[in-house]
């Protein structure tokens, strides 16, 4: 297929959605837009697929999927006067991320009620009925059974024992991890017992801020317009992980949550703590739309990696701006964190060419999950944060937003984009990284194979999520 068949194609399929626009116009019956869109984006993927090289003549893999994105916005814009409320609008985005707060206020509740002196069954059953039953506490159910056997009861017997209630169980005894564990659970549910009501006011503090319009705008800033984020957010108390991620039910422990040096909720804090998160869900959804299959695929696991941390950590919580900040907060997760940030700072050169070493053995099938985690995902935020971010640094200050805002449409290209960023750069007389051009050559080419369902691995950004989240936000020290 030629170019010229492209571009037939394409405007015959917006003359094709004009006619269903215009019938629906004359109907109550319309044709939802994203259908359209998804129309649109099925045929690019036809060609991208069946195609040897669908984009040869038409300025290249960028250009190609620019045009096709100025269809899906002219489709919107056709849209928008038709009938409004019902379609994809200004407030699409807010319309699918809910922020639910039932399982603290229940859990608050519960912990005032053993405080009035009740009995152990009755304080069993108001837990299993009021606090387990909320959807909240289901999310940290399904979390934590992803990796050991746990339901409702076992929740009620983590929490009771963390609250020296009932005796712990002689499986963890001699396990240092599980001491520590322990100690840590310990320390925020006797906090959380002995100080409801003061949790009962941050949660209240919370709620009086809009966190999810700030939180939403500000991940959809650096998104792609038609990214589509897609959360259900669980303030909880929880004494585990700081903050989990199951699918698209995310959960935050409010026992965790970052404070600021004079103890109260670091409300912008954890308004940037949630918009990384709903970065990574729109991120992980562009991904799956615009390059299907690409998530299950191990061989760019890395790539991903730096695209998916890089992105939202470099444009979001911007450590190079707040670097100096985090050093002199006096908050000691803030301060090693920095520390982290520096050494990892101050060793760039090396980290390219370590990262150009093993994009290229990962692309290979030489090293995978278990590597790349250990070397890149390692300590508070490994060494993947600092390098994406410093790529996505020279993406936007030589080829501006927008350019960074094309990498989750195709994550193979990002190392296309960058080393554009970066010649630009060493024009000026920089001595940026530049990625070997033949490697990035052959991932930008690189179609994934189908993966058997039942081989198909855990997605990259799941598996990101999980490791991440337990270490995302703040010191322990409520
Ligand atoms: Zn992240």
């Amino acid at each position: 297929m030629n170019r010229k068949s492209i571009i037939i194609l394409i405007v015959g399929l917006l003359f094709f959605s004009c006619i269903i626009l215009r019938t629906e116009a004359q109907e109550p019956k319309l044709v939802p837009r994203q259908l359209l869109i998804q129309d649109a984006r099925q045929l690019a993927q036809i060609l991208d697929l069946t195609h040897a090289d669908p984009h040869i003549r038409g300025g290249g893999n960028i250009a190609f999927h620019g045009r096709l994105q100025e269809i899906i916005r002219r489709m919107g814009v056709a849209k928008a006067g038709v009938r409004e409320q019902n379609l994809y609008g200004s407030t699409r985005e807010e319309d699918m991320v809910t922020v639910d707060y039932e399982m603290a206020e229940r859990a608050l509740e519960w912990l005032e009620y053993i405080n009035t002196g009740a009995d152990e069954q009755s304080i069993r059953q108001f837990f299993l009925e009021r606090v387990a039953s909320t959807k909240g506490c289901q999310a940290i159910i399904h979390h934590w059974a992803r990796f050991r056997k746990w339901d409702e009861e076992e929740f009620f017997r983590f929490i009771m024992e963390a609250l020296g209630r009932i005796p712990v169980e002689l499986a963890e005894k001699g396990d240092r991890r599980a001491a520590a564990s322990l100690e840590r659970r310990m320390k925020f549910w006797e906090y959380a017992l002995a100080n409801p009501a003061r949790i009962k006011r941050a949660l209240e503090d919370m709620k009086k801020t809009d966190l999810k319009k700030a939180a939403v705008a500000l991940a959809r800033r650096y998104l792609p317009d038609d990214a589509v984020v897609r959360n259900d957010i669980y303030f909880v108390l929880f004494g585990a992980s700081t903050a989990f991620s199951v699918g698209k039910e995310n959960g935050f422990d409010l026992l965790q949550l970052p404070k600021t040096n004079d103890g109260r909720l670091d409300v912008d804090q954890i308004v940037l703590t949630l918009a990384h998160e709903l970065h990574h869900s729109g991120f992980s959804e562009c991904v799956e739309k615009n390059t299907p299959r690409i998530q299950e695929d191990e061989r760019i696991m890395l790539l991903g990696i730096l695209a998916a941390e890089g992105m939202p950590t470099y444009f979001i919580n911007k450590p190079f701006e707040y670097l100096v900040e985090m050093k002199s907060s006096g908050i000691e997760f803030n301060n090693s964190l920095a520390q982290e940030w520096e050494n990892n700072l101050s060793r760039l050169a090396e980290l390219f060419r370590e990262a150009e070493k093993d994009i290229r053995l990962n692309f290979e099938g030489v090293i995978g999950q278990k590597d790349i985690f250990e070397k890149w995902m390692g300590g508070l935020q490994g060494p993947a944060y600092a390098l994406g971010s410093a790529m996505f640094s020279t993406i936007e200050k030589n080829l501006g937003l927008d350019s960074a805002r094309l990498v989750p449409r195709n994550i193979l290209e990002f190392l296309v984009i960058y080393n554009k960023a970066a010649d630009k750069e060493n024009r000026k007389g920089s001595r940026c990284f530049i990625f070997d051009r033949k490697l990035v050559d052959q991932i930008a080419r690189y179609r994934p194979q189908r993966v058997e369902k039942s081989r198909a691995t855990n997605p990259i950004f799941t598996l990101i999520f999980f490791v991440l989240e337990g270490r995302i936000t703040s010191d322990y020290d409520y």
